[in-house]
């Protein structure tokens, strides 16, 4: 294994341990990947954040073929590969079950635009995937679907998902998606929450278009 392959799966390993810490996931229900040239990183199946090594990231080529005598992937490795087959401009996905964005996916409800940091989702709202059985290539194409165009979705009676140009980036967007579903939860508890308009959203977006741009 070459030292970007292992540096890869240990910033997997440290996206899935950040996830645990800050309340994104509990127990084994969160998974990540990675593009490493034509195949994929992603995590096993099965073994929690505090219990993941770096040697048990699954290397997986572009039909899904990975060695049978490592780890099992995610059951939702399908999701994963897919995604970045589509989105050339993503090499990093991020799927947990974070408490207010499933309860606002369980209920159905994009997350409107009611803050400005809700652009960081890609858009001017975060939508809801329809939903399909975990796994199931139906689910795969439902969330590359919502996701087009989008670095953020939920995801129907499930959970959310992110995709990002890198690992970090992929983390800190699904953290914020939680943040915004817990403040909308919260703003439908004491009567909804004001929009901003679309003009708005749009001019917030080119502002951290241009702010990522900077940081280069
Ligand atoms: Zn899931």
């Amino acid at each position: 294994m070459d030292e970007l392959e292992t540096k890869l799966r240990e910033q997997i390993v440290d996206v899935m341990a950040a996830m645990d810490v800050r309340g994104l996931n509990r127990g084994t229900s969160g998974n990540v990947s990675a593009r490493f040239g034509d195949d994929v990183l992603i995590t096993p199946t099965g073994i929690p954040p505090s219990a993941l090594k770096p040697e048990h990231i699954v290397r997986m080529d572009a039909e899904g073929r990975y060695d049978p005598a490592g780890m099992k992937p995610s059951s939702e490795w399908l999701m994963h590969l897919k995604l970045l087959q589509l989105r050339p401009d993503a090499n990093a996905v991020v799927h947990c079950h974070s408490r207010f964005a499933t309860t606002l996916a369980c209920a159905n409800k994009p997350i409107p635009a009611l803050h400005y940091m809700v652009a960081v989702s890609g858009g001017p709202s975060v939508p809801v995937a329809p939903y399909a059985t975990f796994g199931s290539s139906d689910l795969a194409e439902s969330v590359c679907e919502a996701l087009a165009g989008q670095y953020a979705a939920l995801m129907a009676n499930h959970g959310q998902i992110v995709v990002a140009p890198g690992l970090r980036q992929a983390l800190l967007i699904a953290e914020e998606v939680e943040e915004q579903a817990a403040v909308y939860w919260g703003t439908l508890a004491i009567g909804g929450a004001t929009l901003l308009g679309d003009d708005e959203m749009t001019r917030i977006s080119e502002r951290f278009k241009s702010y990522g741009q900077k940081k280069k």
